[in-house]
């Protein structure tokens, strides 16, 4: 399959990276929103939060993003944010949470 993350996560294209372990691993995005923008992933290939159905990967990966900005020291806070499918915004056919801190990020959501 010719998927980017797969290869970031198979060390056959070059990454940034801050965190990882047997199943996940986060790495700096390369068009930060943010002071800190890191990517976690699973190293197993899943398409987006829509085709996750593995408890124990859910739980890992948002333990993962817990450390991620415990570790970029977001102490006064952060956002996680998971675009997913077409509607979503998602570009990278491969599930990413971003890890966004650093700076006031304001309201998201409408209303
Ligand atoms: P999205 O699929 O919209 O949630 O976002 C995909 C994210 O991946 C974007 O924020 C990109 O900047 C980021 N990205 C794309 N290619 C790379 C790469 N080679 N290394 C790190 N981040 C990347
Ligand atoms: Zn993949």
């Amino acid at each position: 399959m010719d998927c980017l993350f797969c290869k970031i996560a198979n060390d056959e294209i070059p990454a940034d990276k801050v965190w990882e372990n047997e199943t996940c691993l986060a790495f700096r995005d390369i068009r930060p929103q943010a002071p800190s923008h890191v990517l976690v992933i699973p190293r197993l290939h899943v398409d987006s939060l829509w085709e996750l159905e593995d408890v124990a990967l859910a739980g890992a990966l948002l333990d993962g993003a817990a450390r991620v900005a415990r570790a970029e020291g977001l102490e006064a806070g952060w956002r996680l944010i998971a675009n997913t499918r077409e509607h979503g915004g998602q570009e990278v056919a491969h599930l990413h949470l971003h890890v966004v801190g650093g700076k006031p990020l304001g309201r998201m959501l409408p209303g």
